[in-house]
């Protein structure tokens, strides 16, 4: 018989109750022991309801109190030297200081966990000890025990990931710190065995990125010492998200159990296992519900594949499991009584994922399966089947659009001189990034008009009067290349997905970002379809209000999709190239409306970039094409700009340059010119605006800091190909400042350009 498992359950609760704790007791509403006593209460209740479910291992520790990842560097010890940390169990004040900040201390960075969007607490190891300053999993699984009766399984950060994800050493320190560590998790192994625990999840995701012959040694010696350690205790080393890079190493590991992602791995590993054989002595963790996705499986393709492992690995030695921790999907669809029925019927959220693992596992074999999967995958069939997932306009018009190069006319020299005649602008023309301050009345009026308290014409009204005030602000303050502010949007995405066809919203759909902070991305279900103007009339209104260029402003294709949860039937690119299609006719409509200007932000584009090196390239091809298409119909003197912003731009400038916006505005302050360093590499011949401030702060920036930031850009890039802006978007910044912020930033161009004046 196969077991069931999953590697991690939600934490935040089907109300979020689990963020609303988090909240007050930062706020001061709730008092630690209250708090600690609502946090056991929330985790108690995620394991019955996998034991209700039928899960049979059933994952403990994998809850946290923000992040696991964090929990790992605090069961160690490992708080940076500036939060006065003096050693023993971490206080919950130093550990939110961590991951928050405190008044004395600034919090550490947090990043992206692989290619999700969830992000974690990047431990700080400069300068600190290693500790076992308490046994986390033990502590964990005891409670299971005792409170629930589960033998649960204990999860575990494993060593390589964990040094690989921090911070803070030396390449050449890497095995020193192992060395540090390994004595730590050897106690924890050691004292679970002696709890009688049977099995314990060890996840090493860094295996499916790259892996050399060094981490292969090193693996080898981290898992002799645990097994050597605790020889009855079962180690499952745990992968996801991908296929593992050194397959026929890593089966080698001695370990009792080799946990396999078979969805966003799955060709690679199931090509693998099959021509490499799987050892006999171990068992394998088959990830085959996709604990990513929000699509039900189809349960007779699941059987179909686990016939396949069958054929390598015995039934009695694989335990079929999600491909990861759950953590990534919403927790239930029982809360969603708006969507339309064939919709809803096709999602599974964590909680239907935990049905779907244990009616897979308990059909398997038995006579009655194939009637119980085939009832299952009934439900998928009205959305597959649907119109909205099979327009055939949409799919030919997208087939047309990919049969050519999407291209400009004319390459960027000649629409540069088109556009320099058209407008006119000064030598480092200044602009913005689309938002303005969304203040606390402007998010009042869109509550009152979508409780219908507010007619359309009352709210479109106070839209107006938002552009107006701010036209009249931006050509006071002197910029160059105006916006209309985005007063109209609560979110970039949200607010397209709202008018295109093929897009659902759920009422509580919500999931972890970091922290406490969750989203609630829309569903792409079905193809995607422009129905009509989407953001003509705000731009055309603000355009009639001033001499000065107003910007038209659209998220982009990559964006958008890689902020929303998407349909899995159809290839990424697909629906990318369907996004591209529906915002090229909203570009060509503001172009027909005379806006002459037009940003397409693409902030999210490497954030799909594959975990796989050989991936990347392919990825980054489709994604420049899809903002191509979207951009690439236009007037030569249409000038076609694009936004980035927080991430690593160095390795993809290529790629930025191949997009051919007329003119980026990308994001510096932030990651301290590192980027004006890589144009010293790198020529960029378009136009570029490199943010001259950090719009994260409250804090106004001085006219000094801008204009040394401006002569560092200028040192390495063409002066008549530069723009001034700032980093990002103004929406979460207050009124005051930012007016004070831009009037800086206009004082810090005239001085740059008197500089450029006397130069010649
Ligand atoms: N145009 C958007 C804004 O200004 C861009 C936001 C972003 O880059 N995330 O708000
Ligand atoms: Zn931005």
């Amino acid at each position: 018989m196969m077991k069931s498992s999953v590697l991690g359950y939600p934490r935040i609760g089907a109300d979020r109750e689990w963020k609303k704790a988090l909240e007050a007791f930062w706020a001061g509403k709730l008092a630690e022991g209250d708090f600690l006593q609502r946090l056991k209460e929330i985790r108690l209740n995620h394991l019955q309801k996998q034991l209700n479910k039928g899960i049979d291992l059933i994952p403990v520790g994998d809850f946290s109190f923000y992040d696991h990842i964090l929990d790992t560097a605090a069961m160690f010890g490992l708080i940076p030297q500036r939060f006065n940390y003096k050693g023993g169990v971490v206080p919950l004040s130093v550990y939110y200081g961590v991951a928050r900040g405190t008044a004395e201390a600034a919090a550490s960075e947090m990043t992206k966990w692989f290619n999700t969007n969830y992000h974690y607490i990047v431990p700080e190891l400069q300068g600190a000890t290693p500790s076992l300053t308490e046994n986390k999993p033990l502590a964990a699984y005891r409670e299971a025990k005792a409170e629930l009766g589960i033998a649960g399984k204990p999860v575990i950060v494993g060593p390589l990931t964990f040094l690989k994800l921090s911070k803070g050493y030396d390449s050449s320190e890497f095995d020193a710190w192992l060395d540090r560590l390994l004595p730590l998790y050897v106690q924890i192994l050691r004292e679970l065995e002696q709890e009688g625990v049977e099995w314990v999840q060890m996840d090493e995701p860094i295996l499916v990125t790259h892996t050399d012959d060094e981490d292969v040694k090193r693996l080898g010696q981290i898992y002799s010492t645990f097994t050597k350690a605790a020889p009855k205790l079962n180690i499952m080393l745990q992968t996801y998200f991908e296929s593992v890079e050194r397959y026929g190493d890593i089966v080698k590991l001695p370990v009792k159990g080799i946990g396999l992602d078979f969805v966003h791995g799955y060709k690679g590993n199931l090509q693998a296992l099959q021509a490499l054989g799987f050892p006999a002595d171990k068992v394998l963790g088959a990830g085959v519900i996709d604990g990513r996705g929000i699509w039900k499986a189809s349960l007779q393709e699941k059987q179909t594949l686990l016939q396949t492992l069958e054929k390598i690995v015995p039934a009695d030695r694989i335990i079929v499991q999600s491909s990861c921790s759950l953590l990534h999907v919403p927790v239930s669809v029982d809360r969603e009584t708006k969507l339309s029925p064939v919709l809803r019927d096709a999602l599974a959220f964590a909680d239907e994922k935990l049905d779907e693992l244990a009616l897979l596992t308990r059909t398997l074999g038995g006579t009655s399966a194939a009637a119980e999967l085939k009832k299952h995958d009934q439900d998928l069939i009205g959305l597959r089947d649907s119109e909205e997932r099979n327009r055939q306009d949409i799919r030919q018009a997208v087939a047309g659009i990919r049969s050519v190069e999407p291209k400009r006319s004319e390459p960027f020299a000649k629409r540069y001189a088109a556009q320099q005649a058209k407008w006119q602008l000064p030598l480092l023309p200044t602009t913005t990034i689309g938002s303005f301050p969304q203040s606390a009345e402007v998010r009042k009026a869109r509550q009152l008009w979508r409780k219908g308290e507010w007619s359309q014409s009352q709210y479109d009204a106070y839209i107006q009067e938002q552009i107006d005030i701010w036209i009249k602000l931006q050509e006071e303050i002197g910029l160059d290349v105006l916006v209309h502010g985005e007063f109209e949007r609560t979110d970039m995405v949200e607010f397209f997905g709202e008018k295109l066809a093929g897009f659902a919203f759920t009422q509580n759909g919500w999931v972890q970002s970091y922290g406490s902070r969750c989203v609630k991305p829309p569903v792409i279900y079905g193809d995607v379809a422009f129905t009509g103007d989407m953001t003509v009339e705000e731009t055309r209104y603000a355009q009639s209000k001033t001499n000065r260029p107003v910007k038209g402003m659209l998220t982009g294709p990559i964006t958008i999709m890689n902020w929303s949860f998407v349909r899995d039937d159809i290839p990424r690119e697909e629906i990318a190239y369907q996004l591209a299609y529906a915002l090229r006719q909203e570009v060509e409509a503001l172009e027909k409306a005379g806006i002459g200007m037009i940003q397409v932000d693409e902030p999210a584009v490497r954030e799909g970039l594959p975990l796989k090196e050989t991936e990347k390239a392919g990825y980054l091809e489709w994604a420049v094409r899809a903002f191509r298409i979207t951009t690439s119909t236009v007037q030569d003197s249409t000038q076609i700009h694009t936004h980035m912003c927080y991430c690593e731009f160095h390795d993809m400038i290529d790629s930025i340059q191949d997009m051919d916006a007329d003119v980026i505005s990308i994001e510096t302050s932030r990651s301290h010119g590192e980027l004006i360093h890589s144009f010293e590499q790198n020529q960029y011949g378009l136009g570029i605006g490199l943010g001259v401030y950090d719009i994260h702060s409250p804090r106004v920036p001085a006219v000094e800091e801008m204009t040394s930031m401006i002569d560092r850009a200028l040192r390495v890039l063409d002066p008549q190909l530069f723009w001034i802006n700032p980093d990002c978007g103004l929406k979460t910044r207050g009124r005051e400042e930012t007016v004070q912020a831009l009037r800086n930033m206009v004082e810090a161009t005239r001085i740059a350009r008197d500089k450029q004046s006397a130069l010649k």
